[in-house]
């Protein structure tokens, strides 16, 4: 299963490390062929390098869209070695045998990210790239093909090893690579061409590069790994870990509940903190410091908060990373954080830092994927947002100033909670989380006891829900969960309205004295 090296063909668009390879495959004699921009960055290196315009007899074309699209480029690379009638058809044609093929594609992905109009995009899609990766992949049985950098090195030890020859092994794992990136380009291309008609793709694919294997997925008997999609938005993805173990799988999904529900908050409007477990929010405040939101958002449910995960939406300071120390906390994730919090968390060595370069933008478009049996559900990610002029008072009282800014921060903690997600709020706080439950109702009692429980931990005559607000991320289908919010202190609801007995429910809480408004959006979240 050795098979040499003898002649390969590279065509890069990022040259990064080219020369050093290019250098190390020239040293074992291995023969260089080239296109344009390649062959004079390995030329200007010193390297004696053939066009490939010299073996098809052929100039490059049509502003490069032709270059290696030719029998005596793709012969040389699908012919089988062993098979006679393809060594008599290479004899015949005057084909050579190509043994590697090192190619980068052109820079479609990053040109996105520069915000390129449509005839620039168009022209950043690579075609003969693709197809010579394509072609070397298929003949894996004799021919190397390289489309990652990092490869270059792998590539080099393997003919080290080997006496200028690679093996199977290295050939099918190289092309199993290959194809993982012309599809992940051709995706790409798709996406783009999607959001340009603006429609439902008919078809796509899921994409993504190995970013870590991970230990284990969300339980000890599942293997894991986590994907990146290329982008740079802050985020779990991107973040850059600044002390402590591996993230786990579960760590990541926890971080990134955090990361994105703390992102609603802006920083102009002062802190704001969010302590998540299990995907769900225990606990979410804002605060005159960093360090009185952390603690308001600890108070909302002590017990759940330990081992949490939480994220800030300014920079970790010195008093806050204190407050955080004083429990077990897995993962804190904020846009920075200064040399005190660093010296703080120095001593908690398995406390995990992640920093990023500012926060998630909450309403920026993008789209989430789930997997059922069969196939993937794909949507719109949850942008929706509604500013106080959308709210419609549908009791007797209106909303006094406070309760509606409550009412708001309510709404805004209830979209990053699972169905069915009551929350109840008091000065900026949350101070009940009721999530995941079957019935809305249900939800309603769990948090309200659980402030209850809280209020006797903490020693307070009565729990926080009393004279507070509460969002219920769907509409009341009953009136009987209104009424068991009215009964823990609850004075004004927040939902989307909607439901067949909505009177029925407006009416239970013009009796109770509670002031309501309707959102007509909903925030289902499962
Ligand atoms: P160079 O810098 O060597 O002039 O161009 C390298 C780039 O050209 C690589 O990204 C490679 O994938 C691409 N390429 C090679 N052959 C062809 C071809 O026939 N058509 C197109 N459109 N691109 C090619």
């Amino acid at each position: 299963d050795l098979y040499p090296i003898r002649r390969a063909l590279l065509s890069v668009s990022d040259k990064t490390g080219l020369v050093d390879f290019g250098k190390a495959l020239a040293a074992r004699g291995v023969e260089l062929l080239s296109t344009g921009g390649t062959a004079k960055a390995l030329r200007d290196a010193g390297l004696d390098v053939k066009d490939v315009s010299e073996i098809t007899g052929f100039p490059e074309m049509m502003d490069g869209r032709v270059k290696t699209l030719h029998p005596v480029v793709h012969g040389g690379l699908l012919a089988l070695r062993d098979n006679d009638a393809h060594v008599a058809a290479m004899d015949a044609h005057d084909i050579g045998a190509i043994d590697l093929v090192v190619v980068n594609l052109y820079p479609f992905e990053e040109t996105l990210k520069r915000g390129a109009e449509y005839a620039e995009m168009i022209e950043n899609i690579d075609i003969g790239g693709p197809a010579m990766i394509r072609s070397a992949a298929k003949n894996h049985g004799f021919v190397n093909v390289v489309v990652d950098v990092e490869d270059y090195d792998v590539v080099l030890a393997d003919m080290a090893a080997n006496d200028g020859q690679t093996t199977y092994a290295l050939r099918q794992r190289l092309a199993q690579t290959a194809y993982a990136r012309t599809a992940a380009y051709d995706t790409a291309v798709s996406t783009w061409m999607a959001s340009q008609i603006g429609d439902t793709p008919r078809r796509r694919t899921v994409g993504g590069t190995l970013a870590q294997t991970l230990r284990y997925g969300e339980n000890p008997h599942q293997a894991a790994a986590f994907y990146t999609d290329g982008s740079e938005r802050p985020g779990v993805a991107t973040a850059a870990q600044h002390q402590g173990k591996e993230l786990s799988y579960n760590n990541i999904n926890d971080t990134d509940a955090a990361f994105e529900l703390v992102s609603e908050f802006d920083p102009a409007n002062g802190p704001a903190v969010a302590i998540i477990k299990h995907a769900n929010p225990c606990g979410v405040a804002t605060g005159d410091t960093l360090a009185q939101a952390y603690s308001r958002a600890f108070d909302c449910d002590r017990t759940s908060a330990f081992g949490g995960i939480i994220a800030l939406n300014q920079p970790l300071d010195g008093p806050t990373a204190e407050e955080i120390s004083a429990i077990f906390t897995e993962v804190v994730i904020a846009p920075g954080a200064d040399d005190a919090a660093r010296a703080v968390f120095a001593k908690k060595k398995n406390l995990r830092l992640l920093t990023t370069d500012g926060l998630a933008d909450a309403k920026a478009a993008g789209q989430t994927i789930r997997q059922v049996s069969g196939g993937y559900l794909v949507q719109d990610k949850d942008n929706g947002f509604i500013t106080r002029d959308d709210l419609k008072v549908v009791t007797k009282r209106q909303p006094t100033e406070q309760e509606l800014s409550d009412l708001m921060f309510a709404w805004t903690v209830a979209k990053h909670v699972k169905s069915n997600a009551i929350i109840y709020v008091k000065d900026g706080a949350t101070v009940g989380v009721g999530a995941g439950q079957m019935s809305r109702v249900d939800s309603t009692r769990i948090a309200a006891r659980k402030a209850q429980d809280m209020a006797e931990a903490m020693g307070l005559p009565a729990p926080l829900t009393q004279g507070s607000v509460v969002a219920s991320d769907a509409f009341f289908p009953f009136a009987d969960g209104l009424i068991t919010a009215a009964e823990a202190g609850a004075t004004a609801l927040i939902q989307p309205g909607g439901s067949m007995r909505d009177d029925e429910v407006i009416a239970a809480a013009d009796e109770a004295g509670l002031a309501m408004v309707f959102t007509g959006m909903r925030h289902f979240r499962h």
